[in-house]
């Protein structure tokens, strides 16, 4: 069996083909350019055809930004682009297709998906995702199943507060972990901290670190500091056997890996001193891998 699978985030769509063991048979990466719905399903529209003419699809599976009710297929809001919150993107998407069976999901949820088909969580069944890109989402899954709580909301572990009178957030509250525990606090914090504009990208930040600069330095370790809290927050409502850390922000882990494991041995609960912590296998691959799984489990 064949899926075609999209991975759509804030600044690109990824198309690809992917078969029922997991390979991904091709792959096509278009920026986007506008933070547009309209343009976001024109992208979509061009993928599914480009490959409905070379392979034979079963089934196909889209991983997309905001709380997404994947019963129905339905955006139900999202902070991130217009044109998107309210959309019936299944039934939009559906008649153009000869009834092909379409899964809509959220993309940390595609993402912790393809970690526990072909990742670093397969032998997992108790599992918290924490996925670090330029935001923060995450996901829990419990007996291998997917927790997702009233309107679909439950993991959006970004919005638990970290500071209590710290800045506000686009949500409504103040001092929201995504301030602090994402890409892009990485580099906003250490823009304030030298008290100018001088890095604007996550990578620019890791270069910085990577050179020794101090701040660099000191940013990372409140970060990891961040992290360790939410880790042993959601560790004591949850707790899960393992704590995916996944997202770009992965791809950097051998820098401070080791450092997050230490600080959360030292100050977490004695009974939960034992919570594997892994990091994302699968890289990039994670959600369009996720995104397949869903589809597939459709058929
Ligand atoms: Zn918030």
């Amino acid at each position: 069996m064949k899926a075609i699978s999209i991975d759509s985030g804030g600044t690109k769509v990824v198309g690809a083909v992917v078969d029922d063991s997991g390979n991904i048979l091709t792959r096509h990466r278009i920026e986007v350019v506008k933070r547009d719905g309209n343009c976001l399903v024109e992208h979509f529209k061009e993928v599914i055809s480009r490959y409905l003419k070379d392979y034979s699809i079963d089934a196909i599976g889209i991983g997309g930004n905001g709380r997404i009710d994947p019963e129905e297929g339905v955006i139900l809001d999202s902070g991130v682009h217009k044109n998107w919150a309210g959309r019936h993107l299944r039934r939009e998407l559906m008649g153009l297709y000869n009834g092909l069976p379409i899964s809509i999901r959220n993309d940390c949820h595609c993402a912790i998906k393809g970690e526990s088909w072909m990742g670093s969580i397969h032998d997992f069944e108790t599992v918290v995702g924490i996925i670090i890109g330029t935001g923060l989402g995450g996901a829990l899954i419990e007996n291998g199943k997917f927790w997702y709580g009233k309107r679909y909301s439950a993991g959006e572990i970004g919005h638990t507060i970290l500071h209590p009178d710290g800045h506000p957030c686009y949500c409504g509250q103040r001092g929201c972990t995504e301030r602090y525990v994402s890409g892009t606090a990485l580099w906003k914090n250490y823009n304030e901290a030298v008290g100018d504009e001088v890095i604007n990208s996550g990578y620019e930040f890791f270069d910085c670190y990577r050179s020794d600069d101090p701040i660099a330095q000191q940013c990372l370790e409140e970060f990891l500091d961040g992290l360790k809290l939410l880790m042993i927050n959601i560790s004591n409502i949850c707790a899960p056997e393992a704590i995916l850390i996944g997202g770009g922000i992965a791809d950097t882990h051998a820098l401070w890996a080791d450092r997050l494991e230490q600080l959360f041995v030292a100050d977490v609960g004695d009974w939960l001193k034992n919570t594997s912590i892994v990091y994302s296998s699968l890289g990039n691959d994670a959600a369009i891998l996720g995104a397949a799984k869903f589809a597939f489990e459709l058929l």
